[in-house]
């Protein structure tokens, strides 16, 4: 294949030693749809070195698994019906979307094993040290955290005036259960779809055919044929610091890395609830184990966050890996301690799951739920609820993307009084 004696999209299977794995990129296909793409360089025996382009969900494992601390230091991957492709000039290798399967260090494979022991061996026996390091991935997900955005107290989300991505820590406080967790997606390109009546055109032209219900992708620059809906996760939850409450969105390949299954799957399952004759849960169980937890996510405040003053934001990455946390911690200069305090919040059996937040939601204003804590008095307390107070109304929109609104940002007077009174919680690391 390197000498170019294999055509273009010829269909091939290929095993080789990971020597790089870059960083995870968006992509937007020339039909408007959106992706994931992850570049890897491959190795044989022979010490050929190959490009390899994964797509989509091959590329989220993949990367998945180079970032999981206990994997194997020499990677070894298996593509059963793989394609050959050209990348920026130059032959490699591709998985061909649905068809390939991709075995990633799989134990029960022969192949991988007897391709690792040999390829270790090489590598010991030879005189060059330069490559024993293993498989080397160019940007951990650690580095992308590190280095993506500015950390951002969440009372302080409404005051950003521009587009960008932003780092919040917080704990998940609940699932919402006024929005439903999932959206009915365009099998093209991911957008949303809707049942729309359509007018059918007779064969000669005329309009008297009558209107039959289709699916309509609500993406205008779609260009899907005999588009089918495919359900994806659009789940709202809820996230806590010290200084307030915000509504997030985890959408798909956020939350199937978290869930380890898809919406469909989880759909499936409360389907069958249905079928049986009991009501299901408002969403599936599963969800809860995120609940209480601690994450830091990439969300992503939008030219729509800013302009209609909506304060429900898109998460970009979510971990609630420990290192990863504490690296972010030390970083920014964050006070560990206050934000690891347990806040004592009644996690979401107990609170109303309810992600539209009015100015006199009792979460802000009942003691027994005030998510705000103690550690330095009562002071703080206060001005971070009366921020709350201020925020404004509720704002409603409904859009299964943008996942409908909570409440209004904050509007520019009362940032300028208000962040004096949030940056005391802000407390420099002082104690170790
Ligand atoms: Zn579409």
């Amino acid at each position: 294949m390197l000498q170019n004696k294999v055509e273009v999209n010829t269909a091939i299977d290929f095993i080789g030693f990971v020597e790089v794995c870059f960083n995870i990129e968006d992509t937007t296909k020339k039909d408007g749809s959106k992706g994931k793409r992850l570049n890897l360089k491959i190795e044989d025996l022979e010490g050929q070195k190959c490009p390899v382009t994964l797509w989509d969900s091959f590329a989220v494992d993949m990367f998945t698994y180079m970032n999981d601390k206990k994997r194997e230091k020499y990677v070894v991957i298996i593509c059963h019906f793989g394609t050959v492709n050209l990348y920026k000039g130059k032959r490699g290798v591709a998985n061909s979307f649905d068809l390939s399967r991709l075995f990633i260090d799989n134990a029960d494979i022969e192949e991988i094993s007897s391709f690792r022991e040999r390829y270790v061996a090489k590598v010991s026996s030879s005189s060059s040290s330069n490559d024993n390091g293993g498989s080397y991935l160019i940007s951990t997900v650690e580095d992308e955290f590190l280095n993506k955005g500015d950390f951002m107290l969440i009372g302080l989300l409404g005051t950003v005036l521009e587009k960008k991505k932003v780092l919040v820590i917080g704990t998940v406080t609940a699932i919402c259960t006024d929005k439903l967790w999932y959206y009915n997606g365009c099998n093209h390109c991911k957008s949303r779809v809707e049942d729309r009546f359509v007018t059918k055109e007779g064969d000669d032209g005329s309009c008297d055919a009558g209107e039959t219900k289709g699916l309509v992708c609500t993406n205008n620059e779609c260009q899907g044929v005999d588009i089918y809906a495919i359900p994806r996760f659009k789940i709202p939850i809820r996230v806590q610091d010290s200084s307030g409450t915000v509504s997030l969105t985890l959408f798909d390949y956020e939350a199937f890395k978290i869930f380890k299954k898809s919406a469909k799957d989880l759909l499936a399952v409360q389907d069958q609830v249905v079928n049986s004759g009991e009501i299901p849960n408002p969403y599936p169980e599963l969800f809860d184990t995120l609940v209480g937890k601690k994450y830091a996510f990439v969300i992503n405040i939008s030219d729509y966050n800013i302009e209609y003053q909506v304060e429900n934001y898109g998460i970009a990455m979510a971990t609630n890996d420990d290192d990863i946390i504490a690296a972010l911690y030390s970083k920014f200069n964050i006070n560990q301690h206050e934000q690891s305090e347990s806040y004592g919040v009644p996690l979401s059996a107990n609170l109303s799951n309810a992600c539209e937040v009015t100015k006199d939601d009792a979460s802000f204003t009942g003691d027994n739920v005030t998510p705000i804590s103690n550690v330095d008095g009562s002071s703080k307390k206060a001005s971070s609820c009366e921020v709350k107070r201020n925020l404004g109304e509720v704002y409603e929109v409904d859009d299964a993307l943008r996942c409908s609104s909570t409440k209004r940002r904050m509007s520019d007077e009362i940032v300028e009084d208000e962040v004096v009174g949030l940056s005391k919680t802000l407390i420099p690391k002082t104690e170790k």
